[in-house]
């Protein structure tokens, strides 16, 4: 007879979640199992929760526990795992990658053709405990704030669309400010960019930009972005851009604001597809890049922007007992959260 442990599971195959009472997992060889301290509530959890048509692409075996943004403690190793002890903090690299493709096999892990997602493709961290891959363990310093390092899976996303081009003394728009957006605008600034500008259309999100030190959080459904840009002396357009809204406008209005030969990253995912103009990227020589996960040094480098003074509490502007999961997703779904974080320490 296993034990058993609280996990917040999607039943089935439609809107909603539950907390349920599932079986510890047991660590199989090369594998570790971690009792989670803090979780917090990705973008994805969210399309779960809501069972969007992504969701019902994506999960396909229902009922299984979500989750994959976290930071606990080992409780148990597997066989044949080194290098780990219990009782270490640490996070998970939630791409569970192949180790043997082609992209695998040159260290760009974030394009393995075969990875599986901890919480979409196998059962996830909303959990008492989680079971993963000892190489996907990131061992946690014990200085830093575990309300924060529990989104460093997100933060892995913003650093590495935020860094996928030089910033230092350039002026960056990233549209969309969502949590990843916002994120990224602290490491851009935090990198050393000369203007740094965030675009929406919901003004909570902007109030939460404004605090991460952007110079201007600009609502494009009242504010003229031409003129903001005047105003920040930005004559011939930005450097480098960062699309985090998946939204047409958003991406449109990004690549007519750029200077010519800008660069632009792209991490929002859309929910349709896009009727682009592909003259305005040829004839200005702009250079896309599609941005998917994370390198495994970014662990490294998050870990260090924030031991070096990137503050990023102010993201975190919910903060609940896991059993009221649903507040949670309720202040998600509203549009007026960063990110919330759900507390697995204490039982209720
Ligand atoms: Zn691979």
């Amino acid at each position: 007879m296993s034990q058993l442990m609280d996990a917040i599971v999607k039943p089935t195959a439609g809107p909603g979640l539950e907390l349920r009472r599932v079986p510890v997992p047991v660590p199989k060889a090369g594998e570790v199992l971690i009792k989670i301290h803090k979780t917090a509530i990705c973008g994805t959890d969210v399309h779960i929760f809501n069972w969007d048509p992504w969701a019902a692409k994506h999960i396909k075996h229902p009922p299984m526990t979500i989750g994959h943004e976290y930071v606990g403690e080992i409780a148990e190793i597997g066989p044949d795992v080194e290098g780990l002890r219990v009782g270490e903090r640490v996070s998970g690299e939630g791409h569970i990658t192949c180790h043997r493709c082609r992209n695998c096999r040159s260290g760009n892990i974030q394009w393995c053709k075969d990875t599986m997602s901890v919480g979409v493709d196998r059962d996830g961290a909303f959990a008492e405990y989680v079971c993963i891959p000892a190489t996907n363990v990131i061992k946690i310093s014990e200085d830093l704030d575990e309300d924060v390092v529990a989104f460093f899976d997100a933060f892995g996303n913003a650093t590495h669309t935020a860094l996928m081009f030089p910033l230092v003394g350039e002026d960056v728009l990233i549209t969309g400010a969502g949590p990843i957006g916002i994120i990224a605008a602290g490491i851009c600034r935090y990198a050393g960019a000369r203007r740094v500008i965030i675009t929406d259309i919901n003004d909570d999100r902007l109030v939460l930009a404004s605090k991460m030190g952007v110079d201007y959080a600009v609502n494009t459904m009242r504010e003229d972005l031409n003129e903001i840009m005047a105003k920040a002396g930005i004559t011939e357009g930005f450097d480098v851009g960062l699309e985090m809204s998946g939204s047409e406008a958003g991406l449109k209005q990004m690549i007519v604001s750029m200077r010519n030969g800008g660069k632009i990253s792209l991490l929002g995912i859309g929910n349709k597809p896009f009727n682009m103009n592909m003259n305005e990227i040829i004839d200005r020589g702009l250079t896309l890049q599609g941005i998917y996960g994370r390198r495994m040094d970014n662990w490294h480098q998050m870990a260090y922007m924030v031991q070096g003074g990137l503050d990023l509490h102010p993201v975190i502007t919910h903060r609940f007992h896991y059993t009221d999961f649903e507040k949670g997703f309720a202040a998600m779904n509203s549009g007026k959260s960063g990110k919330v974080i759900l507390d697995w320490t204490t039982k209720k």
